[in-house]
């Protein structure tokens, strides 16, 4: 007897379980901008380009999507808030409520604590420096084992950087032709102000912890401390 997958499912995040390895989002990455209704930066170069689809149709997608929007509860705006630097980041829910937890348990504002914690993941820090063009880029660059840091192989995306941090390209993915093609076009990225690149050595170092003002981003994080504290 053949069960029919119900509209959508293709699309739907694996939240693991019996049968289940894989837990990640693999739909069309657009289409969380549009349901967001802004630009996450989730394809690279795309994003910058005419091609952008929030761009070209700033509507929740769906068949549906262009009917006119009902009010959104608090509780909505709270959890549209989550999803957004949820996506943007692109962690599961398990580990994004685990990073909130520990940004709870530190000294200091919880949203700036939350957001410090997620800009030092070592994908993000990749994603920064210019060695990929987007997150989930960084994040296959990194499981792939290209990156050392402080001497040693790191492979774990969510690896959280420190102060005095050394991250280096390791001598055998030098000679790959994507990082010298990248040699390239890291002198024209903008590499924020709490890390460093050595262009020539395809290297980076982490200068001090990332601020709220080190980098833009369309958040309202106090939102998403609403959201997991209420
Ligand atoms: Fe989002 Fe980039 Fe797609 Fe634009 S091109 S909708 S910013 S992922």
């Amino acid at each position: 007897m053949f069960h029919r997958a119900p509209p959508g499912a293709r699309h739907r995040i694996n939240q693991g379980g019996p049968g289940f390895n894989m837990a990640r989002y693999t739909g069309p990455v657009c289409r969380l901008c549009r349901r967001e209704k802004v630009k996450l930066f989730l394809k690279g170069d795309r994003c910058m380009s005419r091609k952008c689809a929030i761009d070209r149709n700033n509507t929740p997608p769906g068949q549906h999507g262009q009917a006119r929007q009902r009010k959104i509860s608090g509780y909505g705006q709270q959890l549209r808030e989550k999803q957004k630097v949820r996506r943007t980041y692109g962690i599961l829910e398990r580990q994004f409520r685990r990073t909130f937890t520990t940004a709870a348990k530190r000294a200091g504002k919880t949203s700036d604590n939350f957001l410090q914690l997620l800009e030092s993941r070592l994908d993000n820090v990749i994603y920064r420096l210019g060695f990929a063009d987007s997150r989930s880029q960084a994040r296959q660059l990194v499981t792939h084992g290209h990156f050392n840091i402080n001497g040693r192989k790191t492979d774990i995306p969510s690896y959280i950087v420190k102060p005095g941090d050394q991250i280096v390209v390791r001598d055998h993915s030098k000679n790959n032709e994507y990082f010298k093609t990248r040699a390239l076009l890291l002198t024209q990225k903008a590499v924020p102000g709490w890390l460093r690149l050595d262009i020539a050595g395809l290297a980076g170092q982490v200068l001090t912890p990332p601020s709220r003002q080190d980098f833009e981003a369309p958040f309202n994080e106090a939102l998403v401390v609403e959201y997991y504290q209420r």
